[in-house]
């Protein structure tokens, strides 16, 4: 019983993303779903990244989080289209939310979408959001072992940003056992070393991000 009622909610919110999808592709926006550990510095990244994109490409960002509009007001620093979403104690968002929110955003005026999902490695996982696709970003103080350890968050995602690279010295994080990992559960995956600190691997991630607009 339990097993078809959670199937019968995923095939909703399945209906619903691919409706978000072809609505933002036929507006040409290109849609990632950032997700993470809460901590993992998914905001900062996005603080940093946006005023470095070119002038003529314009973003907005959809922040997911359970409590405050912290975030979003953070966001909402660096001059673009920001909303916050708060889901009154749900740990991930679902392409609902995200419908209700992008009521709020002049689409019209972007070409790129950002969704910070609620910070959680596990069920944020499941739910399509109508996304192009997925960032995952984990951070180096989280240690090597997140990708065997919640392999449905990291088998889906486009590009991996392992970030505070400026604080490995300090840990035990070894590159290698993290990339080996990943190669046997998305050998796809984009692998990033960055740092929303000091700014290390932003120009490659700029690039990145131009590259794949529709
Ligand atoms: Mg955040
Ligand atoms: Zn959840």
């Amino acid at each position: 019983m339990k097993v078809n009622v959670m199937s019968d909610i995923l095939k909703a919110n399945d209906l619903l993303a691919q409706d978000i999808k072809e609505m933002l592709k036929k507006k040409q926006i290109v849609s990632w779903n950032i997700m993470g550990s809460p901590g993992s510095g998914k905001t900062s990244i996005l603080e940093r990244l946006i005023p470095m994109l070119p002038g003529d490409v314009k973003a907005a960002v959809i922040e997911g989080d359970l409590a405050t509009s912290r975030d979003a007001e953070r966001i909402a620093k660096t001059g673009v289209q920001s909303t916050q979403i708060n889901t009154q104690g749900a740990c991930h968002l679902d392409a609902a939310m995200v419908r209700t929110a992008l009521e709020k955003i002049d689409l019209d005026d972007i070409s790129i979408l950002f969704i910070e999902n609620v910070g959680n490695l596990i069920c944020p996982a499941g739910f399509s959001l109508g996304e192009t696709g997925r960032i995952i970003v984990s951070s180096i103080t989280e240690g090597d072992d997140k990708p065997e350890k919640y392999p449905s968050m990291f088998k889906n995602a486009h590009v991996v940003l392992l970030n505070k690279i400026d604080l490995k010295s300090q840990t035990n994080f070894r590159i290698d056992n993290f990339t080996r990992e990943m190669k046997k559960i998305n050998p796809q995956a984009d692998i990033m070393q960055i740092s929303a600190t000091n700014g290390s691997g932003f120009t490659e991630l700029v690039n990145w991000v131009v590259g794949r607009l529709l």
